[in-house]
């Protein structure tokens, strides 16, 4: 997608069914979130860009220099990028832990699997507002936890920490409030047990 010339963007399907991650996400807030949410940041970045010379970009160097742009296109820009990475990071009977090399590399970065999930849980938990919590490679190709405010992506220019995102975790309210209201350390929680861990395997060894 960061390859593709904006102007050919198009918006994605999600890769199962609205109720393929019941019970620990609801069907009814995957469809409102990748039908109303996601596709509306679509059409919001299309329509700022659209009949500009930004069309012709590849989407990637507009992200990476997300600084130039106004709110609108970095908000509706990373909108859209975040939400099409944290639908394949998912699947229907996901979780689990992630195997061979992966797993060694998250083991020396954090110490175990397991604080690896603490911090990131906290980096979810604590992100005030609206935002993202994120594993990314970073320039030195080392596994970090990060979290971002509202649609901002590692990626870009003005995220106080940068690098590929391996995995995501949306923590808007709207990715939650139907079935746990106020609860978000719930929902973090049951986020595990629907992880693509072969989809996180993959981006990370690309970005390696
Ligand atoms: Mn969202």
């Amino acid at each position: 997608m960061l390859h593709t010339t904006i102007k050919e963007l198009a918006f994605p399907s999600l890769p199962y069914g609205y109720d393929a991650l019941e019970p620990y996400i609801d069907a009814m807030t995957m469809e409102i979130h990748h039908t109303k949410h996601h596709k509306a940041y679509y059409d919001k970045f299309m329509t700022a860009v659209k009949g500009t010379e930004n069309e012709n970009f590849a989407f990637g160097e507009l992200i990476q220099n997300i600084s130039k742009f106004p709110a609108g296109v970095r908000n509706n820009g990373g909108g859209f990028l975040n939400h099409d990475l944290f639908w394949k990071i998912m699947k229907k009977n996901g979780g689990g832990q992630p195997e061979g090399d992966l797993a060694k590399a998250i083991n020396d970065a954090f110490g175990s699997f397991e604080k690896f999930r603490e911090l990131f849980n906290d980096a979810a938990a604590n992100r005030f507002g609206s935002g993202w919590a994120w594993l990314i490679l970073d320039s030195s190709k080392s596994l970090k936890v990060t979290s971002t405010p509202n649609q901002d992506s590692p990626w870009m220019d003005v995220s106080e920490v940068k690098g590929t995102p391996i995995l995501a975790l949306d923590v808007w309210e709207h990715a939650y409030y139907l079935k746990y209201q106020n609860r978000r350390p719930d929902y973090i929680n049951a986020f595990w047990n629907v992880v693509n861990w072969e989809e996180v395997d993959r981006n990370w060894k690309s970005a390696l």
